[in-house]
């Protein structure tokens, strides 16, 4: 165990809340400040891959089964192309975010970390370590994560706000109760935009877009997909429609004083893969690693590291989500090669590396690409 140091963290979200569970295991005084009240929502696909569901577990959060339920791997459904892999290497979790936020509070609280919600942040002092409340209250720590997601307050306040996403993308998502169809995460692609449905529940499924261009709403989003939606059919709506975008976010930096931003704050491409919770986590944990050898300093290389290949993948992804016939070859070609599916799932879990793609497997789906060949 390290030595006992202070860390005040500033959003409750789950990467908030998995840097007070770690911190806490560490031995450190943690303070988080949640400007929500429990249980606190936000729009996602609610889809944890494999990697996540394992530091999780490390984290010894327990999941409330109401709120939750499996999933074995990812289709693509691309008209009547379909293409599907299932994980070697554990199994996901669908997980409806109010529970995920509300068991991760539960055991960051029962590991003594002080949690206080409806406080919301309002001004920061980087060289300090000290934040302000809107209810006048100043907080002070050694280190200061901002973990206050996709629109970080904090990293206006810093000053540390890059340029606006060239093509912007947006999410938007609603629950239905229904008991899922399929034990794996479903991504249904149109020309316009995409659906991603996470079972996230015993009786419930998630349905989120993404798609670029503004001004969308959720039922015509839906008319896009009429396989999803005849599935769907008359299943009660659960939930209000929540979006969010442009989802792209690129900061100046990731580290200004005693502030380092992390998740979301940090900055984020898009959805499209389903890793953000996932990358967070692991963001807390090397940021953590840094923080107790002193070395916060290489904190921004280590975030480049981090998000180098699950960017690499999103990258890829859109660039075929672009061009609707190259993205049917690739479909089609998946659709043959199983393996080679299962091995870029792997990549975006950060358990392969690209380069160990075996070049064989990659020069046949290049192929099959090329020529079409189904
Ligand atoms: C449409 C969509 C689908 C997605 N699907 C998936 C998926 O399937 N799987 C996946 O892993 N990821 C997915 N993501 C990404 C995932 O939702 C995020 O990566 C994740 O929520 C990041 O967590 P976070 O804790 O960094 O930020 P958040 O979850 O946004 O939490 C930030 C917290 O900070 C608080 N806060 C903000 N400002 C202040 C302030 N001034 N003072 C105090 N508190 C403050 C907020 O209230 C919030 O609770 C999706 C995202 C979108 C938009």
């Amino acid at each position: 165990m390290s030595v006992a140091r202070s860390i005040l963290i500033v959003g409750g979200g789950p990467v908030g809340l998995a840097a007070a569970i770690f911190g806490r295991l560490s031995g450190h005084n943690v303070t988080l400040i949640e400007r929500g009240r429990p249980p606190v929502d936000k729009p996602c696909g609610e889809g944890l891959m494999p990697s996540g569901v394992r530091r999780l577990s490390a984290m010894g959060v327990e999941l409330d089964p109401e709120g939750l339920h499996s999933f074995m791997g990812v289709r693509y459904i691309d008209g009547d192309q379909v293409a599907g892999a299932s994980f070697t290497f554990g199994e996901g979790y669908g997980c409806r975010r109010t529970y995920l936020q509300a068991a991760m509070a539960r055991r960051a609280e029962q590991l003594g970390a002080a949690l206080h919600f409806g406080q919301e942040v309002i001004a920061v002092n980087a060289d300090r370590g000290e934040v302000h409340t809107a209810d006048g209250q100043t907080f002070q720590a050694e280190l200061v994560l901002a973990c206050d997601g996709l629109r970080s307050p904090v990293r206006k306040l810093l000053n540390l706000d890059g340029p606006p996403a060239s093509r912007p993308r947006f999410g938007m998502r609603q629950h239905y109760t229904i008991k899922p169809w399929t034990d794996h995460v479903e991504v249904y692609w149109s020309d316009t935009a995409e659906a991603y449905v996470t079972p996230v529940g015993p009786n419930r499924v998630g349905v989120a877009f993404l798609w670029s261009g503004d001004g969308e709403r959720f039922p015509g989003l839906l008319s896009r997909f009429p396989k999803l939606q005849a599935k769907l059919g008359d299943a009660p709506i659960e939930s209000q429609v929540r979006g969010t975008g442009p989802l792209q976010v690129r900061p100046k930096a990731v580290l200004k004083g005693k502030v380092a931003l992390v998740g979301d704050a940090a900055g984020y491409y898009d959805a499209i893969t389903g890793e953000g919770l996932t990358l967070g986590f692991a963001q807390v944990e090397t940021v953590l690693k840094h923080f107790e050898r002193h070395t916060l300093q290489d904190w921004p290389k280590s975030h480049k590291t981090l998000v180098f290949e699950p960017y690499l993948v999103i990258w890829l992804l859109l660039f075929i989500e672009r061009y609707p016939a190259l993205r049917r070859r690739v479909i089609v070609a998946l659709s043959q090669d199983s393996v080679l599916f299962e091995q870029f799932l792997q990549i975006n879990d950060g358990l392969m590396r690209p380069q160990d793609l075996p070049i064989r497997g990659l020069l046949r789906i290049v192929w099959r690409v090329v020529w079409g060949v189904g």
